[in-house]
This record gives structure tokens, C-alpha cells and sequence, in this order.
């Protein structure tokens, strides 16, 4: 594993990095970005906005920024927050357009983790999420794809036994954030189920609707039935339609 550390200048503690800290935990964010782990970390230490974090994983390095005694400002808890004040913050890169390369980052980011699980003596329990703490859908790539999931990555590298896969209740009551679903320029065969074997309905070329989250890398949609006012709920294909 290839860890570069680059130092934020004393200067700029006090807009990046202005209390001291004693490690409590990890947080896990994805960038929302296309940028490698070094530009993520030259642009944060390079800019004046208060935004830091303390590390950034790409598909090929890590990338410190902030020392590990310092609080960063990144998960939009305040001053005083258990995110911002007491967790390592970590940023998987590569997660706004996702594929081999953000896939190979996350992987990397797992081995990171669970390298700094065994250095701090701390179990599984202290892997948060930038979610935890203020309710942003974030790390959301790695939220899409399951956070027990990425947890089971971590457990690997540690010998611990994996979790199952956490099934979600589509049955009302959801505390996940609706988000929309915008088509491409064809139509998006709409089906029952995850494995696409019983079609129900379609979605025509730029519709708009909501869709409640992505279950097995499926997009799961609630669409008014062309020419009603009926709704029905089902499964797209594609992934590119979720905002
Ligand atoms: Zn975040």
C-alpha cells in the first residue's frame, strides 16, 4: 500500500485544521468528484475554504493531508461535532462516475481502514459514515452499492466473519432520502423485480420520477403510468438515471 503524505503548511491550521484531536473513529466519504487522491488533497490544503479532511484514496495511492491530531472540517456537524471534531475523515475518489477505478479505490480504502482498525486497537464499530452525523447521502456510491457490503471488505482484511447484506423494507416508513430519477433519450423498460424478468411498464425517454433507492444495482422507481394517473413502482436498468 503506497501512502504519500502531504503536509498542510502550520499557516493554514487555523482555517483546516484549527483544534487538536484524539482520534475516536473513522468517517467515510466519497468525493463526488472525478479527481485522482492528489489533486483532492493539493486543491483542500490549497484553497481557504474551511473543507478539509484528512485523507483521500484513489485507485492507486493514499493520500494524507492533515495530520491525525488535528480536527478536519467535513461532515457539516459544527464546531463542536462529534464528526468534524473527533473521526478521521476519509475521501474515496473516483465516486461521480464510478467503474473500475472508483471500485479499485474503495477496495484500497478497505485495506486502509482496516490497517488503521489494527493500529488504533479499534473494532469494526468506529467505520462511520459522513451520513451518521448530518444526513447527507454520503459516501453515496458506497451507499448505493451497501454499506454492510463495504463493511464485510473491511472485515475481510481483519479475519472477522462477514455480516449478511442488510435486506432494505421498501414497506413505507423509509428514513432514505427520495431522490429523483431522470431518463436518458430512450425508453427504460420498467420491471417486478431485480432480476429483470417481468417487465411491468416503461419510462419514456426523459421522464422524471422519484425512485427510493438502489436495491441489488437496481434503481427502484415510482412512475405515473403513461395516460393515468396511476402509479406503479419498479425496477430500472440503468444506473445513470438516479440524481
Ligand atoms: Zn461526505
Amino acid at each position: 500500500m503506497q501512502i504519500t503524505n502531504v503536509t498542510c503548511p502550520t499557516s493554514k491550521y487555523s482555517t483546516k485544521c484549527p483544534y487538536e484531536m484524539t482520534p475516536q473513529g473513522i468517517c467515510v466519504h466519497n468525493t463526488a468528484n472525478d479527481a485522482s487522491a492528489m489533486s483532492e488533497v493539493s486543491y483542500m490544503i490549497g484553497n481557504n475554504n474551511k473543507v478539509s479532511f484528512h485523507v483521500a484514496i484513489d485507485n492507486e495511492r493514499v493520500v494524507t493531508g492533515i495530520p491525525f491530531n488535528r480536527n478536519t472540517w467535513h461532515c457539516g456537524d459544527g464546531g463542536s461535532g462529534k464528526g468534524n471534531r473527533t473521526q478521521i475523515s476519509i475521501e474515496i475518489c473516483y465516486s461521480k462516475s464510478g467503474g473500475e477505478r472508483f471500485d479499485e479505490a474503495e477496495n484500497l480504502a478497505t485495506c486502509y481502514i482496516a490497517y488503521l482498525l489494527k493500529q488504533y486497537g479499534w473494532g469494526i464499530e468506529k467505520v462511520t459514515k459522513h451520513q451518521d452525523y448530518n444526513g447527507k447521502y454520503c459516501p453515496h456510491r458506497t451507499l448505493d452499492y451497501g454499506w454492510e457490503r463495504f463493511l464485510n471488505k473491511i472485515r475481510e482484511q481483519l479475519g472477522l466473519q462477514a455480516q449478511p447484506v442488510e435486506e432494505k423494507d421498501y414497506s413505507g416508513g423509509s428514513d432514505e432520502e427520495v431522490r429523483k430519477y431522470v431518463n436518458g433519450s430512450t425508453i427504460e423498460n420498467i420491471y417486478a423485480d431485480t432480476s429483470l424478468t417481468k417487465k411491468i411498464g416503461y419510462l419514456n425517454p426523459r421522464e422524471e420520477c422519484d425512485c427510493f433507492g438502489i436495491f441489488n444495482n437496481r434503481p427502484m422507481v415510482r412512475y405515473i403510468v403513461t395516460g393515468t394517473s396511476n402509479y406503479k413502482i419498479g425496477f430500472a436498468k440503468w444506473l445513470g438515471g438516479v440524481k
